[in-house]
Formats: structure tokens, sequence, C-alpha cells
């Protein structure tokens, strides 16, 4: 799935806590994916929390009937299990939660129904089981089993659980609907709730008579129930499915269909108008899996695809076989009115949920151990499935720096993240692997062994893999198998599980340092851990296969990626370097999962060549891998700061997006950290000369000839010459706000700029132009939209408006959902100025418990103070944290800890490299005086005076 929730793109809160997630706007990985933040500790549980193996289920029948009604929102199920005991037993063990049971109805059978037995009910609430003990033992063979039971239609998004909306004359309007990975099938009913225990499954649902049904199969037929006159929707059998991928949605949604119903997307009738780009786009992607797996959805599979938008969902999206579940502002689109980057994030999601129809619904995970193969894989085919279909967006681009620098290396930087094949138990300890490592780092991993045996060898071992393993599940060992008898057949030598090994079972990833002879024209590549701090602390004695090519200034080719040799492990390797005039760069197209550290002299080679007229000669990506590595090495401590520094300095002939993404990356750090320091004025005078070129190039309104990086690349230009209050900007920001609520013209703003002009203009507006822009969040419809104007709503630096604000982000009934709840609260120190860090702590300190009773727990306010404690830098800040957490420490626990680590690493930053950069910025600031800001002194003739009325 894709996460959502608390920060970045699929299933339910996600890694602000881990990452610190660049506030870029184009694919805003950083609002829409994980739930997990990898950060909890993977403790071996106590007990064994898998089911025991002496009984599996063969096929369900599970009838429902959801209550949609004021005061009871309950339902009453009735689940018939056809199971194969497989050694002779007393007792059979399955998932239930939350259920009342009758247990005087319970009815065990064998499979000819010739005998019935007697059982006795137990429930262990710690592990989810329900074990039935016969009072004679069960031989091995097939048995009926029948259980009545009622349960609550849940309100927090998960299980079987109701969402409303509000439709055209005000009325609330319920739905019943379901999201079950990774352990809440067991909500709805009884069952074998682990991915590898498929069965087939008949779904019962009943429905009012203005709603209508969708589950994962076409309807078989319907009829009324004369009891309580609703009407009885009844569903093809399913094929062999794991639990967690089945779905059941009661709604009175319209929906698009083509003719025959096979494919349809479905939402609230107010907005079916918006799910055109999402059908459209839909039925290209299926079909292009269809071509690249060699598999077929419809017949092979199942006979339909439908996609709904929910108007509550935990996640970003859920890919039910065969009905995919979605937020709403990743299947809605509205030309005028959504973004470039709206539209490239509904169709990544919509690839990325396809992907999994074949990898994790048809081959399913083993255990959740093996979730990246699910993840990993629907994370890759999200931005190369996608780019057939939109080729003119340079997907496979966004993806080095979207996914490897900005997600994976983060997160897979630190010591204490984990291995790809995650040791996982519990549902708390599954939830928190839904992170960057089964994401980010598995598609960066599987990225790089596509390019180590080829894109066709690739291929041909998937289509093994899923051909091998259909209706059954996988494992790392089974794809290794699969990919290994394509290498095999193409005549290639590489043994594939001793090379991926590495890369799957051990936690983090190398640095390879390049050490030159520049007499004897060779060069030594060594490879250790890389820890993005605190590398004394852990070991780096770790090894992994590293696939090696590099480019030479007399040879720039990026064209061939396969490794001309390895790191075979701890021994260093020794190549032939060009001459000492001549730079190496090494890992081309940032194929390979690793950074790249030069001795000092190579490193100045590349400043010096980057700085030339000629630097497009090195490859885009390899301009951004170069600046990743740079700035991050010397966040780890490998490099100076100078040198790494020097890196950046070419980025003032810069104006290519993929470059810029990585260092603004980078920069959204140092800006953070330097911001209440004295260096600060330096910073920003640096980064704005930087900036002057691309926004010269870019300007400040869009044309109809750019492309679509372009877009994205203007917007990421002016938010920061906005953020570092370049007058020309600020004043365009505020006229065009104006223009908007004051004047109520709907087309002042194009699109794609509204996040900065949103941002920028109420960063210091009144509360008049503060309520205009709340009751435009009220009166839209597209939720897309919503997120946008709750995002720029934060950017207040008014305290009391800032305290209403994040009063009505944590109170029912304020127009704010609660799954968009967490994204309007950390918006004020998320997209706000570091001026607004204390005032999100105060309101915490003063206001705990209400926030607490709101979120139904601390697991939000861990999050918010997290992200508060990212951006903490003084030691008053951090004093006034401690104390907080020392004071209510029966309330919150251990919720204050990671923000208070976040903030001491801020601190010890700071104290290491300030000084440093200090200089190094007073220096650089001194050499570009002559060369001043270009600013268009155009845009500062607007009309001043009338702004005055609304701003501070
Ligand atoms: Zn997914």
């Amino acid at each position: 799935m894709i996460e959502s929730g608390y920060r970045l793109f699929i299933c339910i809160l996600s890694g602000l806590v881990l990452l610190e997630a660049s506030p870029l706007l184009p694919p805003e990985k950083d609002l829409v994916l994980h739930t997990g933040d990898g950060n909890i500790e993977l403790s071996k549980a106590d007990s064994d929390y898998r089911l025991p193996n002496t009984s599996r289920p063969l096929h369900y029948v599970i009838k429902l009937n959801p209550h949609l009604v004021e005061n009871n929102f309950t339902f009453t199920g009735e689940t018939t299990i056809t199971l194969e005991v497989l050694q002779a037993t007393n007792t059979i063990t399955i998932h239930s939660k939350e259920q009342t049971i009758s247990e005087s109805r319970t009815l065990l059978s064998n499979y000819a129904n010739t005998t019935n037995y007697t059982v006795t009910h137990s429930y262990d609430t710690e592990r989810d089981f329900l074990t039935l003990t016969t009072s004679v033992t069960l031989i091995a063979g097939n048995y009926s089993l029948s259980l009545y039971y009622t349960g609550d239609l849940r309100d927090d998004m998960i299980g079987f659980y109701k969402s409303s909306y509000s439709n055209s004359t005000g009325d609330t309007i319920w739905i019943a609907t379901s999201k079950f990975e990774p352990g809440f099938a067991r909500y709805a009913f009884p069952c074998y709730d682990e991915p590898a225990l498929k069965a087939t499954v008949d779904i019962w649902l009943k429905r009012e008579s203005s709603q209508h049904c969708l589950a994962n199969t076409p309807i078989l037929t319907e009829y009324e129930d004369s009891d309580d006159g609703k009407t009885w929707t009844v569903f093809e059998t399913t094929p062999l499915i794991s639990t967690y991928l089945v779905a059941f949605i009661a709604s009175d949604f319209a929906g698009i269909t083509t003719d025959d119903n096979t494919f349809g997307v479905w939402a609230r009738s107010s907005a079916i108008a918006t799910a055109q780009y999402a059908f459209d786009f839909g039925i290209e992607s299926l079909e292009s899996l269809e071509n690249y797996t060699g598999i077929a959805y419809y017949n092979y599979a199942l006979d339909k695809m439908d996609q709904i938008a929910i108007p509550d969902f935990s996640s970003g999206a859920m890919e039910n076989w065969g009905l995919v579940t979605y937020r709403e502002r990743y299947l809605l689109y509205e030309d005028g009115v959504s973004t470039t980057s709206d539209k490239q994030n509904i169709a990544t999601v919509i690839s990325h949920e396809f992907t999994h129809q074949w990898f994790g619904n048809l081959v399913s995970p083993y255990w959740w151990t093996y979730l990246w193969l699910n993840e990993g894989f629907a994370t890759y085919f999200e931005y190369f499935i996608t780019a057939e279909i939109e080729t003119d967006w340079r997907l496979e681009e966004q993806f080095v720096v979207a996914e490897i620098h900005a997600d994976a290396f983060a997160a897979d930087g630190l010591g204490t993240s984990h291995a790809m094949n995650a040791d996982v138990e519990t549902i708390s300890e599954i939830r928190a692997i839904f992170d960057s490592i089964s994401y980010g780092k598995a598609g960066s991993v599987i990225r790089m062994m596509e390019h180590m045996i080829t894109n066709s060898v690739f291929k041909a071992g998937l289509t093994n893999y899923l051909n091998t393993n259909s209706f059954d599940y996988g494992t790392s060992d089974r794809l290794w198998e699969a990919i290994q008898e394509a290498v095999d057949a193409n005549g290639q030598s590489l043994n594939v599980k001793e090379v991926m090994d590495t890369w799957v079972t051990q936690a983090g990833f190398p640095v390879v340092t390049v050490t030159r002879d520049y007499d004897e024209n060779t060069a030594v590549l060594g490879q250790e851990r890389f820890f993005l701090r605190d590398k004394s602390l852990y070991d780096s004695a770790v090894y992994w296969w590293v696939p090696i090519n590099w480019a030479t200034a007399s040879d720039p080719d990026y064209s061939v990626t396969t490794p001309t040799t390895w790191i075979p492990g701890n021994e260093s390797i020794t190549i032939q370097s060009p001459s000492s005039s001549d730079w190496i760069l090494l890992n081309k197209q940032q194929t390979g999962f690793y950074r790249v550290n030069y001795d000092t002299t190579n490193w100045d080679l590349l400043n010096s060549f980057l700085s030339s007229a000629n630097y497009t000669q090195i490859s885009p990506i390899n301009r951004a891998q170069l600046i990743d590595d740079a700035l991050n090495l010397a966040r780890g401590g490998y490099l100076d700061y100078a040198t790494a520094l020097n890196v950046t300095k070419y980025l003032a002939q810069e104006t290519d997006y993929i470059p810029w993404y990585s260092a603004l990356t980078g920069f959204t750090y140092i800006n953070r950290l330097l911001a209440q320091t004295d260096s600060y004025d330096n910073f920003k005078t640096y980064l704005t000369s930087l900036l002057a070129n691309a926004l010269e190039t870019f300007g400040y309104e869009e044309l109809d000839a750019d492309e679509h990086v372009h877009k994205f690349l203007r917007n990421n230009v002016l938010t920061w010459s906005c953020r570092l209050e370049l007058d020309a900007c600020v004043e365009f920001a505020k006229e065009k706000l104006l223009s908007w609520l004051v004047d109520n013209d709907e087309t002042a703003i194009t699109p794609n700029l509204k996040s900065v002009v949103y941002c920028t203009g109420i960063r210091n507006a009144n509360s008049t132009i503060w309520n205009l822009m709340w009751n435009k969040y009220l009166a839209t419809d597209l939720s897309s939209e919503q997120i946008r104007i709750l995002r720029g709503l934060g950017c207040s630096e008014d305290t009391d408006i800032l305290n209403n604000y994040m009063a009505l982000a944590t109170t029912s009934g304020s127009g704010i959902r609660s799954q968009d709840s967490s994204t309007a609260f950390q918006s004020v120190y998320t997209y706000g100025s570091a001026n607004n860090v204390e005032p999100a702590l105060d309101y915490i300190i003063n206001n705990l418990e209400a926030i607490i009773e709101y979120y139904g727990g601390t697991s939000t306010v861990t999050t918010l103070l997290s992200g508060i404690g990212l951006r903490i830098t003084t030691s008053a800040q951090l004093e006034k944290l401690e104390n907080f957490a020392t004071a209510q420490s029966t309330l919150l626990g251990t919720a204050a800890s990671t923000g208070i680590s976040n903030a001491q690493n801020n601190l010890a930053w700071i104290e290491s490299y300030e000084a440093t950069i200090s200089s190094w910025l007073e220096e650089a600031v001194a050499d570009s005086s002559s060369s001043n800001v270009g600013i268009s002194s155009a845009l500062l003739t607007l009309c001043l005076v009338c702004l005055l009325n609304f701003y501070q």
C-alpha cells in the first residue's frame, strides 16, 4: 500500500519521526507514503505470535450486515470456514479481535456434515487468538466451522469501519468500508490472518436500498431479505487470496465504468467528475503491467478492477485485489485546480497499487519479514511503469533523487536502521516496517539488481518468479532462484543469492572510498558502512558485494551501467584510474545503492569541472549524486564541510530539476540548523545567489512550453526565494494571494504556484486574510486543494492565529478531518519558518491533555514532538522540551524522547560544524558579492500600497 497519515506516500502513519523530509513540492513524498517510522525497536516478541501449523483454511463464506445508524454503528457477521486439519489435534486456533461471538451457535462439523463436535472457546487478547477446543481428537481431514458474532463499525480507519461525507444538502452520509493490511481482517471475520495462509472467499454484504456494494470480485447476484427489507449482495468466489487483501464497501457512490463493468472508478457523486484522469490512466497502467509481466490480469486472476476514493482513509492507498482504495487526493484530479504534482502523485500511486496486483496479491509475502517484496517492487514500478505512459516526466531520474537520496539513504544511514528482511512478529512491529527501508531502499536495491544483470534478464527473472509462485507466496530466496535461472539462461556468471543477500539481510549501506595514486594512475577502492551521525558508536566493519563502474573526464559515458568490477567484501581492490589531471566518478547513474568518497584532489578536480561550461557532460543524476554525497559525507564526518560546500558552488549555473532537488534537500537541513545562528544571513545571501540564475531562467509565470519537471523546479526555486525573503518573491506572493482572497479572482494563482503563494502570502497576513483563506478551505471540495490550503494556513507567524489553528486541528467537528489533523498541526513548524517552532511546542505544553484525548493516545504526540525536535536549534528550546518531558512524564511516557534526541543531535551538529561553515560562507559571500542577485524590477512596481492594509 501507500502509506500516508503522518508523513511522506502508501498504509498508516509515516516517517517524519525518522526522516527529515524536505518540503520540496513535487512528489509529495513527505506527505503521502509510509506509516511506519522504522524507529520502533524490533525486539523479538516474548511469545510466538504465529498461528500453530495444525490446520489451514481452504474457503471462507463471509456474511456481513453493517448498521449505519446513529448510536448503533455495529455489524452482525456469520463466517463459515472450510478448513483442513493437518495433524491430529483437539484445538483449532484462528485470529479474532473485538468480536462478540455467540458461543452457543458455533458449529464445528466434519466436512461431510455427519458429525458435530462440542467446542469450548478461549481467547488470547494479546495475540488475538481464538482457540476452539474439542473433547475428542480431530483426525487429519477437512472440517467446517461456522461462527456468529457482532462487532463495532470502527472509527479509526482500520478493520471494518465507517466513513462519512456531507452531501449537497448538508446531510451526513455514511458508508461502510474496510482496510485489513497488515492484520485487521480479524476485526471483521474470524480467520487465519497471515499472508501465506490463502483461501478462496465468498463475500455476502448487506446494503440499504440507497446503496450499492463493491468487493474484490464481480457481483454474482442480489436479493432482498424480507426480514429487514435490506438487500444481500453476493459476490463471485475469489481466487486464492490472503486475508489482508479482502475488501468490501457499501456506499452510495457514483462510478465511471467500462461498458462491460470490468474497470471502474468510484467516488462521492459530487466528486465523480474528477475521477476521469484516474480512469483513463488506470486502464493504461494495468495494461502496461500486463505487458511487462507477461501475465494477464483479467481472466488469469480477477475479472474486474475497481478503484474507489474513500473520504476517510488511513493510508495513501491500499491494493485490495480487484478493489483498490485511495485517499481522495490520490485519485481525484480537477483541471485548473489540481497541480502537476497532484497529477504525478495520482499516476504513480495508481501504478504502485496496480503493481501489487502481481507483487503482493498474486505472489504474497510468506510472512511480513518479506514485506519489501511487496513494497519494493511497488515503489520501483510506480516510477518505471508510469514512465512508459508519461514518457516526458523524467521519472527514472526522479526515482534517484526522491527515493534514494531524500528517502532511503536518509533512513538507512542511521545506526538504528533494520535489514530489508525484517525480524517482526507483533502487529505493532509489522506496522513499523511500512517505512523507508521496505519502500525506498527496497526499490533502490531492486533497481541496482536490474542494472547488474541488464533490464531484459531482470524482466525474464521477474516473469519466472511470478509464474513459479502465483497464488502462492514469495521469499527473498524464491526471488533469487527465479532471477538466477534468467541469469544462467543468459550465460552470465553471477551468484545472485550470494551478492543480493548482502543487501537484504544487513541494515545500512556502504560508502566506497576512492584513494588515487596520481603517479601510478591507479585507485584503491575500499568500503565501510556509512553512518549519517554517531559513527563512532557503531560497527562500520560490515561488507557488501558492491558493483563498481566509473566515468572519467576523458570518457564521460553514462550509458553502460553494468558493473565493470566488484568490491567483494572487506578486501579493497585496485583499478586503473585516469591521468592525474582527469577526475574519476564512480557509480554511473547512481545505480549502486552506496555513497562514494574521494581524496581531496579528486574532489577538487570534480569541482573545477562542475564550474566549467562543460558541466552537463556529467549526467544530471550524477550531478545530483555528487551534491548528495558531499553534503551527507560532511554531515557524517567523512568529508570536511569546506570541500563539500565547494561542490554546491556550481549550482549558480545549474538549471536542471534533478540536481537541484538533491541540493535543496541538503540545504533544507542546513537552513534549519543555521536559522538561529549568526551565520544565517550569510547562508541566505549565498543560497539566494545560487538560485538567481534558475529564477531568472524560469521566472514567475508558467509557460505552455514548460517541461513537466520545469514546473516543479520553478515552484521549488520560488519557494526558496520566498523563504529566503527575496523581496520580489514575497511581494509577488502577497499580490497573488490578495487577488484570490479579496478580489475573488479564482484564476489569479496558477495551480502549480499555489503552495508558495499560500505559504508566503499568509506568513505576515492579519486574521482577516487568514480567515478568508480558512473559509476557502471549508468551501473547497477537492481533497488535494484542502491539503494545500491547510499547509499554507500553518505558515502564519502570528501566535494568536497559530494557537487558534492548532486548536482547530485538534478539535472534532472543526472542519478538519481526523485523517488531515496532523497535516494541519505539522504545517505550523514544517511549512512555517523557524519562528513557529516555539509556538507549536508551547501549544502542546499548554494543551497536552486535550491533544492526547483528541488523538486517542500519545502516538501522534510522539510524531509532533519528534518533528519539533528536528527543528530545535537552541539550548533554551531543548531545555524547555526536557522540562516539559519531566513535568509531564506520567502523561507522556516516552513520547518526548525522540524529539529530545533529535534536538540534541541538532545542537551537537551546530557545536561541531557551525564555525567551519560560518567562515566558509563568509568567504563565499565575499567572493560572489560582485555578481549581484538578479531581481526582476518590474515585480517591485506592484501595487504595494493596497497590500499594506492586509499585512502587519
Ligand atoms: Zn504498497
